[in-house]
């Protein structure tokens, strides 16, 4: 899908990332892959709001409830990974692995790696364009109702960490403050690296037995490696931080889904981005440059 996005193109992201390899990347580091194709639409139903910017809300509703029911089902023995689309799929995404984790009885947490918090609700977007919305919707702030599905389960937005944001509108600020989700800005990622926030945060998903859904935007990461995306801001994450994000995922064992999202192919250099893409996600799911020991403490290099 790729309504809620300003720009069309992000429909093909699932495609240029299929032939970036992923599936055989995957299988390579042993890993058994299924490809469960595209979800389906549903009937799309009459919804009318009050923010007349809105753009596209019957159809991402619709979409949204046929992600999370795919996403649900999926996340059955499984790690999915979903492919977008733009990034209200996440809407669907993280509300259907919200869903199952509740039912396993642990708690979901999410790391979101994006230039922007996408936590606006329907009320304060002014650009209209829904791919602003899905981490405010799947942790259950206020004005969704009636509008897009309802929630089985919300994400505490305490258990919710943000990297790499430098693109924030004030009215998302003031409720990431609010109800205490963990803001990294790059200003962060720049004095204190990108290692030890990561770490604290993986450590508290550990203590708590919890599940981890990352959501990875292309916008993440810097324009300058990473081109194929229409809503570039300079100053983000460079090629080795995203790696080491990936890799000290892969390390914590911790991470039970995953998002690839706002893949624009039509705006990518002979597929460098959906390379870039399907590399970190190898990273995420094991490749490694060497075989490191485990340390249970820090100390020594
Ligand atoms: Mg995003
Ligand atoms: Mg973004």
């Amino acid at each position: 899908m790729q309504d809620g996005a300003g720009r069309m193109g992000c429909e093909m992201g699932p495609s240029a990332l299929r032939t970036a390899g992923l599936v055989e990347v995957l299988s390579s580091l042993g890993h058994a892959v299924e490809d469960m194709g595209a979800v389906q639409a549903i009937p799309v139903r009459r919804v009318v709001h009050g923010n007349l910017a809105l753009k596209a809300l019957p159809e991402i509703s619709a979409w949204t409830s046929a992600i999370a029911e795919a996403a649900y089902a999926a996340s059955e023995n499984a790690m999915p990974i979903f492919l977008g689309g733009d990034h209200s799929i996440s809407a669907g995404t993280v509300s259907g692995v919200a869903r199952r984790a509740a039912e396993t009885g642990r708690p979901l947490f999410v790391l979101w790696l994006d230039a922007h918090p996408d936590f606006h609700t329907l009320d304060t977007t002014a650009s209209g364009n829904l791919h602003g919305v899905p981490l405010a919707y799947a942790s259950g702030q206020p004005g969704f109702s009636g509008y897009f599905p309802d929630l089985p389960a919300a994400v505490d937005p305490k258990r919710i960490c943000t990297m790499g944001l430098r693109s924030v509108d004030p009215a998302e600020r003031n409720a990431l403050n609010q109800v205490g989700v963990t803001v990294h800005d790059m200003r962060a990622i720049d004095e204190h690296g990108i290692a030890p926030l990561l770490r604290a945060f993986l450590a508290r998903v550990s203590d708590e037995d919890g599940l981890l859904h990352v959501s990875l935007d292309v916008d993440f990461l810097d324009p300058s490696i990473a081109p194929a995306v229409g809503t570039t801001v300079p100053g983000g994450a460079t090629f080795r931080e995203a790696h080491l994000v990936m890799e000290m995922l892969s390390d914590s064992g911790l991470v039970s889904s995953l998002d690839l999202v706002e893949l624009n192919p039509f705006l990518d250099e002979r597929g460098r981005t959906a390379t870039l893409m399907v590399d970190l996600t190898a990273s995420l799911m094991g490749r490694r440059i060497m075989d490191r020991p485990t340390r249970s403490h820090s100390g020594s290099f």
